[in-house]
């Protein structure tokens, strides 16, 4: 069992004279003797110097492995051998200032963030469920780990100033994942997964109708959601991912499916299922992938309502209506058909046939997820908001926790480069108020968290819609 259980949190150091705690700083042996060209201010020479004497050698792993950089190609760019920058990632021996001035430049992280100090979660790759596993080389998937890394220690840092929703998942211990079974737990047996999704909605209070606002009902029961580009280009490739080892649960969504809501939806509710049903995760292991899928369909369509509303014939009218009212794509209303019964192996595989044809002419196109505010993460950005209203600034936020700010927004969910056209004339609990009467349609978007909430120290801020 590896160490992602540990959670550290370190006094902060006084700045001391760069020193190993194997015998000293880098050398010749390690380095050559031509420093690369970097800012000499004596403040920020000072500073370096207090870092060096502070260096934490996982914050330099975690910097280059989110950066995609390689120890060869960081090696290069900084004139030293890529043995010298695996004695610092291992704290075989410190670099000197000199050498942590280049690395925040080349990393684009504040000289700060190699001390330690902060708070560190430290989660493996093998405890993440990576959706597509086969296409995603080991470097990405460490590098989307080391994002999640990071996106937890915004929440923890924001968990300071306001009160996160507590985390809602049966049986879950934080740091240990979900329990399969326990006295005191509801048993959620892997081999079972559509019991699982019952027995959820039942917890969660969902009845049986659609789900509305999928990923802001995960929110409100305590899960960190996100949807970044945390691998750069290659995120398409990694895809979707989630992990309960961390203090909270993280599910990690990408901009790609999000052009498509109902496959945004779908591998959101699959992210649940491994949450509950897979506290050890196998990833890309076929049965647990299979499994999380017979959840997502479970929880989104439970059979007992959808199976009388499936056709008995194949109309993809009618699956066109009902992929709008329960908010699932028509590809995943013909494979329930299949699941459950209601067509036969070839009228299946016709179908799908008939539905990429259609595709291919230009119908039933996608719809993203940019329409459905409902379906995008503000847990993080609301509570930032909330922070900063009670004296808690970004800049204070992203010194605290050494980033930058282009860093921190993304971190928080806020890197859309998409103009925004603001016509709010309602307030969000208005509109969720709206939503609530009398018409359980997923389609009601709501920006708002908490309803009603007039506690500064909760998610929901009734001053921003
Ligand atoms: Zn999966």
């Amino acid at each position: 069992m590896n160490d992602h259980r540990h959670l550290r949190s370190v006094e902060q150091p006084q700045p001391p004279e760069p020193a190993s705690p194997t015998g000293g700083v880098d050398d010749s042996s390690t380095a050559t003797a031509t420093p690369p060209d970097v800012p000499t201010r004596p403040v920020d020479l000072q500073l370096a110097a207090a870092v060096a004497g502070a260096f934490d050698a996982r914050r330099l792993r975690q910097a280059r492995l989110l950066a995609g950089r390689t120890k060869r190609d960081l090696a290069d760019a900084l004139h030293v051998t890529p043995g010298a920058v695996s004695h610092w990632e291992t704290g075989t021996t410190l670099p000197r200032p000199d050498h942590v001035m280049k690395l925040a430049v080349e990393l684009d992280v504040p000289v700060g963030f190699f001390a330690a100090g902060r708070p560190y979660a430290v989660l493996d790759a093998g405890d993440a469920h990576f959706r597509s596993l086969r296409s995603t080389p080991a470097y990405q998937r460490r590098r989307a780990v080391e994002w999640a890394e990071q996106v937890w220690e915004v929440a923890h840092a924001l968990e300071h100033r306001v009160h996160l929703p507590p985390v809602d998942l049966p049986g879950y211990t934080p740091g240990d994942g979900v329990l399969a079974a326990g006295p005191d737990t509801t048993p959620f047996h892997a081999a079972h997964p559509q019991a699982a999704a019952r027995e959820l909605r039942a917890h969660w209070k969902l009845g049986k109708d659609p789900v509305a606002h999928l990923v802001r009902t995960m929110e409100k029961h305590g899960l960190i959601v996100t949807v970044a580009e945390f691998a750069g280009a290659a995120t398409a490739t990694v895809d979707a991912f989630s992990t309960s080892k961390l203090p909270r649960p993280v599910v990690v969504l990408t901009r790609e499916r999000a052009k498509d809501v109902y496959r945004h939806r779908f591998t959101a509710a699959h992210e649940l299922g491994h949450l509950l049903l897979h506290p050890d995760a196998q990833p890309g292991d076929p049965l647990q992938e299979r499994q999380a899928d017979a959840f997502a369909a479970e929880f989104l369509t439970p059979a007992d309502r959808i199976t009388a509303e499936l056709p008995a014939r194949m109309d993809l009218h009618r699956l066109d209506q009902l992929s709008r009212d329960w908010g699932v794509g028509v590809d995943s209303l013909i494979y329930r058909c299949r699941e459950i019964g209601t067509i036969s192996e070839t009228t299946y595989r016709r179908s799908y046939q008939r539905l990429n044809q259609m595709r291919g002419l230009g119908l039933f196109p996608l719809e993203a997820v940019s329409g459905y505010p409902g379906e995008q993460p503000v847990l993080l950005t609301r509570a930032c908001q909330v922070a900063e209203q009670h004296g808690l600034t970004r800049h204070a936020l992203a010194a605290q926790l050494q980033c930058t700010l282009p860093r921190l927004r993304q971190l928080l969910g806020e890197d859309d480069r998409v103009p925004r056209l603001s016509l709010a004339t309602v307030t969000a609990d208005r509109v969720e108020e709206k939503g609530k009467k009398g018409d359980s349609n997923w389609r009601h978007s709501a920006t708002g968290l908490a309803e009603n909430s007039s506690d500064p120290q909760t998610t929901g801020c009734d001053t921003c819609c």
